[in-house]
């Protein structure tokens, strides 16, 4: 997410409780209307076997009821269990990790080469257990290889999915028909790596996310 999407979640979380309701019709017209396409999404995914073994490194611990809520509330939305924890960092293809000296431009980060998901802990130590589930969600929804929507090309769209879809940056809480089903289309469209594509990144320490893994950023 980035600075625009922190100024717009404001907003949007002043009017929630009517916003919600808006945003729940909004959402089935889109999931109706709206035809995906290629330039929503990247050109991989996260998934290995089908899964996506996530591990929460030490400086993500203090959010790790966020995390499996938000991991729960897809696996729950897709009908399947595609999020699934791992204890052990090599077994992972996501890690979750916390960082205090990224860019305040963003609210978290996601990272699909090497597979990790770096939060603001700027951000977060600010934000309501609601917005911080939020954010997870986000982020965990470009791990299908779904590109942020806030930054659609068709700016009349852009609009309504900044309102209704979580990766339009909505920060809902809630997977709609439209975020469901852009995740599986994501699935679908985007590919899997293989073991050493997905390594050869993971073992490039100097690399900017493998940096901040490692505590250097
Ligand atoms: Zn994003």
């Amino acid at each position: 997410m980035g600075a625009k999407q922190v100024l717009v979640s404001v907003l949007v979380a002043i009017g929630l409780g009517i916003t919600g309701m808006f945003a729940t019709q909004s959402d089935r017209a889109l999931g109706a209307a709206v035809k995906f396409d290629n330039t929503m999404v990247a050109n991989k995914n996260l998934t290995d076997r089908g899964k996506i073994s996530y591990f929460v490194n030490d400086s993500a611990k203090k959010y790790q009821a966020d995390i499996r809520f938000a991991a729960h509330t897809w696996n729950h939305a897709l009908g399947r269990r595609l999020f699934k924890p791992t204890s052990l960092i090599n077994k992972s293809r996501l890690t979750v990790t916390v960082s205090g000296q990224m860019s305040n431009q963003f609210a978290g980060m996601a990272e699909i080469n090497s597979g990790v998901i770096a939060l603001n802990d700027n951000w977060m130590t600010r934000y309501d257990r609601s917005k911080r589930r939020a954010l997870i969600i986000h982020e965990l929804g470009h791990t299908f290889g779904t590109k942020d929507l806030y930054q659609y090309p068709n700016l009349a769209l852009q609009r309504q999915f900044r309102q209704a879809t979580i990766m339009g940056g909505n920060y809902s809480t809630t997977i709609g028909e439209f975020d469901r089903r852009l995740a599986d289309w994501s699935l679908a469209h985007t590919r899997v790596m293989g073991s050493a594509e997905f390594y050869h990144y993971r073992v490039m320490d100097n690399l900017y996310f493998q940096r901040m893994l490692r505590g250097k950023l």
